[in-house]
């Protein structure tokens, strides 16, 4: 368990004060608040006893630390009570890749959702076709008509809510449901809300991942990734992290911590300054359609309100149809939002997409240039201005 800041409260604290109170022991640092960063791999034993029983609190720099221990907890206590574990990798993709790899083995069938992050489907196809493991994608919409894909050898289930692209909004509980009744295991990159929006391990999914490299971290300065596994899971994850030597360097599990403290108002925010912004958007002349499950009009809303609690500043537009070079224009243009992958930092982003170069279960068919958005923690009104900016390029080009 965490250790908790100062006495123990009788009734269980809200998600915002435990990711101020736990992972927190002072008297264990002489008084400061945050542990130090232990820069450690040699952890020495006092007696050769301890060392024959492996007995020591940290055994290795490789399977923990101080450091990691408390960002662990603050983790786990975000994920809530279904959470068993929270394993560290060094990036969001090496925490999708380890999960795999430790829930599949050879001759195993995979059902992933074809919005999945697009590195995922290269794993999929690459290593995991290699190994003899196969991988069918789905339609994200499909709900508990996933049962038709279903095969004796269905090992697991990965999906994505909402895609990081094109923002479907998968019925997760309903495809958990199918899942479980096939004894198959559900996974998560749940990058985008991440467990403060969206607790999906209360919703049937039994392991959680997240890209940490965006809202955990926070400040476009880490690269990170966590699981988060439910008691079914987690020896399979803790055993698999071990078995594949899955670690974090100690600076960015630091960086992860201190990003993770102020998490709860970076992301209200996002999710305030985001839905702003796609309401303003939505109402351009120039915009054909919002991809955003937050607004009433889209799709994925009623999802979205049933199993969120809030959304992050991630969302997508469709343009009236205009040549490449006139949105080219428009993206040179902008200056507060800047041209680059990844996202979740303090920063506005733009770029445009084409999920068409991917998909293989579903057709997309937008009808009309599409952007991503990233919407950071400047005013709103300077980055109206901006896009106003940009709209008006974009007119001029055309
Ligand atoms: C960025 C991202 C990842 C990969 O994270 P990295 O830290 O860049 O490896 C995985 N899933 C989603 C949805 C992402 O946006």
């Amino acid at each position: 368990m965490d250790s908790s800041h100062g006495s123990r409260p009788s009734t269980p604290q809200q998600p915002e004060t435990r990711l101020v109170t736990a992972g927190r022991d002072p008297k264990a640092q002489k008084g400061f608040v945050n542990p130090p960063v232990f820069h450690g791999s040699t952890v020495l034993y006092p007696t050769a006893e301890d060392l024959h029983a492996h007995r020591a609190e940290f055994t290795y720099g490789r399977h923990g630390s101080p450091t990691t221990r408390a960002l662990q907890d603050v983790l786990k206590g975000l994920e809530g009570p279904q959470c068993a574990g929270v394993g560290l990798a060094p990036s969001g993709l090496a925490a999708i890749t380890t999960t795999l790899l430790a829930v599949l083995k050879t001759g195993d069938h995979l059902l992933v959702c074809d919005n999945v992050y697009r590195p995922t489907r290269n794993f999929c196809n690459g290593m995991l076709t290699r190994l003899g493991i196969t991988t069918e994608y789905f339609d994200p919409l499909i709900g508990a008509g996933i049962e038709k894909l279903f095969k004796p050898n269905t090992r697991a289930v990965l999906v994505e809510a909402p895609g990081s692209q094109s923002f479907e909004m998968p019925d997760i509980p309903a495809i958990a449901a199918v899942a479980h009744a096939k004894d198959a295991l559900v996974i998560d990159d749940n990058t985008w809300a991440t467990p403060l929006f969206h607790r999906s391990l209360d919703l049937g999914v039994d392991i959680s991942m997240q890209a940490a490299t965006k809202y955990i971290g926070g400040h476009s300065d880490i690269m990170f990734g966590t699981i988060s596994a439910n008691a079914k899971a987690w020896p399979l994850i803790t055993d698999g992290i071990r078995q594949l030597g899955v670690c974090a360097g100690p600076d960015d599990v630091y960086l992860a911590l201190r990003g993770v403290r102020t998490l709860s108002v970076r992301l209200a925010q996002h999710h305030r300054s985001g839905l702003e912004m796609a309401r303003w958007l939505a109402a351009r002349p120039e915009v054909a359609r919002v991809l955003h499950p937050g607004l009433e009009t889209d799709p994925g809303h009623t999802i979205w309100k049933r199993d969120f609690t809030g959304a992050s500043g991630l969302f997508s537009i469709v343009l009236k149809p205009a040549p490449q070079k006139a949105v080219d224009t428009l993206l040179d243009t902008v200056k507060l939002f800047g041209m680059g992958f990844s996202w979740g930092g303090f920063e506005s982003l733009i770029i445009p997409f084409d999920c068409n170069e991917y998909r293989t279960a579903t057709k997309w068919s937008p009808g009309g240039p599409t952007l991503r958005l990233h919407i950071g923690l400047e005013n709103t009104d300077d980055l109206k201005t901006d896009l106003d900016r940009g709209f008006a390029a974009l007119k001029a080009a055309l």
